[in-house]
C-alpha cells in the first residue's frame, strides 16, 4: 500500500487572511465520489486507503472572490504527488505530443513581452518563466531574442530545459528589481501560500516589469455548487488545483504586492487579436493576466 498521506489545514483565506470563509464542499477522501476520482485519475497510484482521514473542503472567501482547499498535503505529501506520482514520463511525452496551437501559443503569449515592456533590443530583456515546466514557454521567448532564465523545482525538467539552451535559477538568490518580465503559467493553483509567492515575484521585478498569470478560471466556479458537486480533472482538482481563482482575486493578491492589472487600453497594436486570444482562452477554461510593478 502506498504510503499515508497528511494533510494540513489552512489558516483562513490565503488571500487575505480572513477566516470567515464558507464551506461550499467537504468529502472524504477515502469513499465515495472523491475516492473513485483521486482512483481513476491517478490510475492506481494513490489508493484511497492512505488518504483517510483527509477531506476535500472547498472553502469561498467572499471579500476575495476566491475559492481555495481548506486542506491540503502537508510538505512531504506534496512531494510525492509530483515527483513520484505524476510521472515525470508521462508529463513529457504529453507535452512531445501537443498539438501545434500548444507551441504556437507560446509564442504569441511571448510575443506580449514587446507589447507591454518598451522593448527596443530583446537581449537586453531579463525574462524568467516561473515554474517553467520542460521550458517550452522559456524556448519560445528565447526565440524571440529575450535573455531568457527558468525556475523549477523537478530536476527531470530542469536537466531537459538545459539541453535547450535555457538556464535555471533559484529566484531566492536573484536580488531585487533584476528581471524584466515573469512569466507563470499553471502554478499558483499549485502553490500552499500564493501571497508569499507573488511577494517573491514582485521583489526580483524592475520597476515597471510585468507578471503574467495563467491559471485555470474560476470564474464560473459558483454554478457548480447549484447542483451535486461532482470533483473532477478541472480548477478544483482534488490534490492539485488548491486555489481557484476569478478575476477579482487575482487583482486583490497581486494587489497586495504592489502589482496593478494592466488593462486592455495599455496594449497597442495587439489589442485586437489579445480580446480574441483572451476570449479563447476563457472558453478552455483559463485566466490570463498581467500585473505592473509600480
Ligand atoms: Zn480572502
Amino acid at each position: 500500500m502506498s504510503k499515508k498521506f497528511t494533510f494540513s489545514e489552512r489558516g483562513g483565506c490565503p488571500i487575505c487572511g480572513d477566516g470567515r470563509s464558507t464551506e461550499k464542499v467537504s468529502l472524504p477522501y477515502h469513499e465515495g465520489a472523491v475516492s473513485d476520482f483521486i482512483g481513476t485519475y491517478y490510475q492506481g497510484r494513490i489508493e484511497p486507503e492512505s488518504l483517510r482521514g483527509g477531506r476535500y473542503r472547498i472553502l469561498y472567501c467572499d471579500a476575495c472572490d476566491f475559492y481555495y482547499q481548506g486542506d491540503i498535503l502537508n510538505d512531504e505529501g506534496m512531494y510525492e504527488l509530483y515527483e513520484h506520482i505524476i510521472v515525470p514520463e508521462g508529463s513529457l511525452a504529453k507535452v512531445q505530443g501537443a498539438r501545434k496551437e500548444y507551441f504556437q501559443g507560446h509564442l504569441r503569449t511571448a510575443g506580449l513581452i514587446g507589447e507591454l515592456l518598451p522593448v527596443t533590443t530583446p537581449h537586453s530583456v531579463k525574462v524568467l518563466d516561473f515554474g517553467m515546466g520542460w521550458g517550452h514557454w522559456a524556448c519560445a521567448a528565447k526565440a524571440l531574442g529575450y535573455d531568457t532564465m527558468g525556475a523549477e523545482i523537478s530536476p527531470s525538467r530542469i536537466a531537459y530545459a538545459a539541453e535547450n539552451g535555457i538556464r535555471s535559477v533559484d529566484i531566492n538568490a536573484l536580488p531585487d528589481a533584476c528581471i524584466d518580465f515573469v512569466h507563470t503559467d499553471q502554478v499558483f493553483e499549485h502553490v500552499a501560500d500564493p501571497r508569499q509567492l507573488v511577494g517573491e515575484l514582485a521583489r526580483i521585478l524592475r520597476l515597471g516589469g510585468v507578471l503574467g498569470i495563467g491559471v485555470p478560471s474560476a470564474e464560473n466556479t459558483a454554478k457548480r455548487f447549484k447542483s451535486k458537486f461532482v470533483p473532477g480533472k478541472d480548477e478544483l482538482h482534488p490534490l492539485e488545483h488548491i486555489n481557484g481563482f476569478t478575476s477579482d482575486a487575482l487583482k486583490r493578491l497581486a494587489d497586495g504586492a504592489g502589482l496593478k492589472v494592466v488593462g486592455w487600453t495599455e496594449y497597442s497594436t495587439w489589442r485586437r487579436r489579445l480580446r480574441m486570444l483572451s476570449r479563447t482562452m476563457r472558453d478552455l477554461g483559463r485566466l490570463d493576466m498581467y500585473f505592473r510593478k509600480k
